[in-house]
């Protein structure tokens, strides 16, 4: 694969020449995104882009074409031997054949610099904006919408704006990046992080978060706990954003969306949040998962006073998901119908029943303290101290609960599989 990059007025263009071996991974029905021929923008005017590190042009190359590379990469420009060597001591897929500028001096973390954050405008990421730093530089990704597709940018867009009359320094960047491939998407889990890093030197930026949050670092909700630190993707991510002198940062990693709902029922940068990125600011479209989900677990903690469950319900995307082994992160839809009455929400009751209904999820509520280990040194002691306005930290026991989240027995047992069977009948005759 070849990156070729183009300076324009108005933005950055990226253009991916693909070889022989590209073709073969994008011809094997193994993988399930293909890479479309597209040509990516990125909209940063020339007076910025010109000056851009070559490390940080090859970082967002990395990032945009990484799953869909062959046996080769060419970068669009020489890179300093440090960055050549960072990066490929954790890409061994494929060979970076890039030269390499000897006079070129890497990027390193600049001392006096800025946190920043991915923005998305979604809980979890509000949640991130409103315990971090207040000097923190929300960068947003704009989106192109299509005719095609239910996205929506006009949520995040208000919410960017009325953080910025309440004195954020917020950035909206519009780029096509989700159209390199099909499905449309990100391409890499860090890709929304690219306006960031393109911006890093001229807003003498330190660190990028994100609103990752513990169901997702730590697998909670999912089949088995995942000791984050140890995973692969966090010592990938982290060394090739540390190879331009950029920490990453995860200050939410060690809150469940639990959690980060309840900082948006309380804190007002965190209430600002719409996850629906289908409907129109202050209007989700109430048929989407995450619209079901969030509008269960706002209810189930008292933040709502009315629920449409059937309405939630009667779209073919919920019914898929909530048919999922093991559902998308259960845990929060556990802990949602374990606070509810379900005499008044029958509907619920065979959802309900493939779940290990038992199980104390109190925990969903608190601080995973071990997570401050994803965040940079120099924040720590704010971010703990902000959390801390709003949850209290998990106790030894609680801690262990998390480190030994395990739903394998539950997923087997026979009562979930019948269960399971179950829901599927109630489907077949759901007709509210
Ligand atoms: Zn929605």
């Amino acid at each position: 694969m070849r990156v070729k990059l183009k300076l324009l007025d108005s933005k950055m263009e990226f253009k991916f020449d693909r070889d022989l071996e590209d073709n073969k991974i994008r011809d094997d029905k193994l993988t399930r995104n293909i890479m479309t021929d597209e040509k990516i923008y990125i909209k940063i005017n020339r007076n910025i882009s010109q000056n851009i590190h070559p490390d940080i042009i090859g970082l967002v190359a990395i990032l945009l074409c990484n799953p869909f590379v062959g046996k080769k990469l060419e970068l669009p420009l020489k890179v300093s031997s440090k960055f050549m060597k960072d990066v490929t001591s954790v890409i061994s897929r494929y060979k970076i054949v890039s030269e390499v500028d000897h006079d070129l001096e890497p990027l390193i973390e600049l001392e006096d610099g800025y946190p920043s954050l991915a923005f998305s405008g979604g809980a979890d990421s509000c949640a991130a904006l409103a315990i971090m730093p207040s000097r923190t530089i929300g960068i947003f990704l704009k989106r192109p919408m299509k005719k095609d597709s239910k996205y929506d940018h006009n949520a995040p867009l208000e919410i960017c704006n009325l953080l910025k009359n309440a004195g954020f320094d917020i950035r909206i960047i519009e780029s096509n990046l989700e159209n390199i491939r099909s499905p449309t998407g990100f391409p890499t889990d860090l890709a929304n992080s690219i306006p960031a890093l393109l911006l890093s030197q001229e807003l003498r930026l330190d660190s990028i978060s994100f609103g990752t949050v513990l169901e997702s670092a730590f697998g909670i909700g999912h089949q088995n706990y995942i000791e984050y630190s140890k995973g692969s993707h966090w010592r990938f991510y982290s060394k090739i954003f540390s190879a331009v002198g950029i920490n990453l940062s995860l200050p939410v990693s060690g809150v469940s969306e639990v959690g980060t709902t309840m900082i948006g029922g309380v804190s007002s940068i965190a209430s600002l949040s719409q996850s629906c990125i289908r409907g129109k600011h202050k209007k989700p479209c109430l048929r989407c998962w995450k619209c079901f989900r969030k509008e269960l677990l706002i209810y189930s903690l008292g933040f709502k006073s009315m629920l449409n469950i059937t309405s939630l319900m009667n779209t073919n995307e919920v019914q898929k998901r909530l048919s999922e082994i093991p559902i998308s992160h259960e845990n929060v839809i556990l802990y949602s119908l374990q606070r509810m009455n379900l005499e008044d929400f029958q509907y619920l009751k065979p959802i309900f029943n493939k779940m290990d209904k038992k199980i104390n999820l109190e925990f969903l509520e608190k601080w995973f303290p071990d997570s401050i280990e994803f965040v940079p040194k120099k924040y720590r002691f704010t971010i703990r101290e902000n959390i801390l306005k709003y949850l209290e930290p998990m106790n030894s026991v609680e801690i262990d609960k998390v480190k030994n989240w395990n739903m394998n027995s539950h997923l087997e047992n026979r009562d979930t599989i019948k269960a399971q069977e179950e829901l599927i009948k109630f489907w077949q005759n759901f007709n509210p």
